[in-house]
């Protein structure tokens, strides 16, 4: 049995495309060819560059000394905080934009709710100079201003979802329906494994250099391949995917995925799609999500902007009812406190998706000989704000 995606696009149960007849040909194209291009050296060599002089790859693998301490285990980060744009989230975007020209794309659309994927999206467009149109709900672009500005000083335009209740789901449908309008010359950037197939895959494929690169690092340390534990946040699951990826199948090591509680589990103020979700189709593709009992998706709560999605992609839906992964929940208050404990013990200002990542080791014991690798996915800078109003500082 694997973990990894089947031929058909499914992780066990989950996945697929489910899609309207109208997106077909769109999809189709793409999942006849990204394979095929993803195996062209030629595309190796420019993503593989990219990756190393753009973006500043290989991340570092730390080894946090003061907090292996604190937790009496070994205890190392993976630092995705260091990438160009503060995130993970360009790993992916690098990746589509290279996708994109080969397929003879000339423009690009994407959805952002936090603005945090739109950043990283109006990045690898001027990079490369091409067309950007980002879609975002209006409360969204109330709420996310400094991204906003980001986006239209990298030259994207920037188009209100005035629709619903103009946030992520009413962004994602004004894309959608942008692509159905615009099938030759337009390709989609889906900022995190989820979406109808081949996205999960594909992104996963693009994330996975992170743990490509734990393997090696951690053999230099440790003289290993292999943590004792993998932790990663999961909202979409993307920087999870790229952690687990070259371990899927390897079941010595454990995967841990820590999803946003918000105020509690039970409070109807969450985003632990785990616990809460139940099988469903969202944005193309058939997981774990939040809903009523007739199918209404749930407005999901989180403090931090980028676990704040009401679903999970198909490969951590799978995870999760096969039990290969282990599904931890944790609160808004519990990730703010492991957040500054970070800036206190390490001098790094993690984002507050990470700070939920951190947070397991107040929610479980290791042992003093784990290893312990835990994906820093982002940097606190874009999170400021929300650690000055909690902490009052
Ligand atoms: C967007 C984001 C996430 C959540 O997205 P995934 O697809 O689950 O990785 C996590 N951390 C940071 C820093 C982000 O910007």
């Amino acid at each position: 049995m694997s973990y990894n995606i089947n031929e058909k696009g499914y992780y066990g149960e989950f996945g697929g495309a489910y899609i309207p007849e109208m997106l077909y040909p769109n999809v189709e194209e793409l999942r006849h060819n990204y394979l095929k291009i993803m195996a062209e050296p030629s595309f190796q060599e420019e993503f593989n560059a990219l990756l190393k002089d753009y973006v500043g790859r290989p991340s570092p693998l730390y080894f946090a000394k003061r907090l292996s301490e604190k937790y009496n285990t070994k205890i190392y980060l993976k630092r995705e905080d260091l990438n160009h744009t503060g995130a993970h989230k360009i790993n992916n975007t690098i990746g589509q934009i290279l996708m994109a020209k080969r397929l003879g794309k000339n423009r690009i659309i994407a959805e952002t709710g936090a603005g945090q994927h739109g950043v990283a999206t109006a990045t690898v467009c001027a990079l490369m100079g091409i067309e950007c149109i980002v879609y975002m709900g209006e409360i969204d672009i109330a709420r996310q201003a400094p991204n906003v500005a980001r986006m239209k000083m990298l030259g994207a335009t920037v188009i209100p979802a005035l629709s619903g209740s103009r946030t992520l789901k009413d962004a994602t449908n004004e894309a959608i329906r942008d692509w159905i309008n615009n099938p030759v010359d337009t390709h989609y950037i889906i900022g995190s494994v989820v979406g109808p197939h081949p996205y999960p895959d594909m992104v996963a494929k693009f994330q996975a250099v992170v743990s490509e690169e734990i393997k090696s690092q951690l053999l230099e340390k440790e003289g290993t391949e292999d943590p004792t534990y993998l932790v990663a946040c999961v909202g979409g699951g993307s920087n999870a995917a790229g952690t687990y990826y070259h371990y899927l199948d390897n079941e010595a090591v454990n995967i841990i995925a820590v999803e946003a509680a918000g105020l509690g589990v039970d409070s109807g103020e969450s985003a632990a799609t785990s616990v809460l979700g139940k099988e469903g189709i969202i944005h193309g593709s058939k997981t774990l999500l939040m809903q009523t009992n007739d199918g209404q998706i749930t407005e999901p709560y989180s403090i931090s902007a980028g676990l704040d999605y009401p679903g999970v992609g198909p490969m951590h839906a799978n995870l999760y009812k096969t039990g290969r992964a282990e599904f931890i929940a944790i609160t808004d208050d519990d990730a703010m406190k492991a957040g500054l404990d970070l800036c206190k013990l390490e001098g790094i200002i993690p984002a507050i998706e990470s700070s939920h990542a951190l947070a397991v080791f107040e929610h479980k014991t290791f042992k003093p000989d784990d290893i312990v690798v835990l994906n820093l996915s982002g940097r606190g800078d874009k999170d400021l704000q929300n650690y000055i109003d909690y902490f009052k500082l």
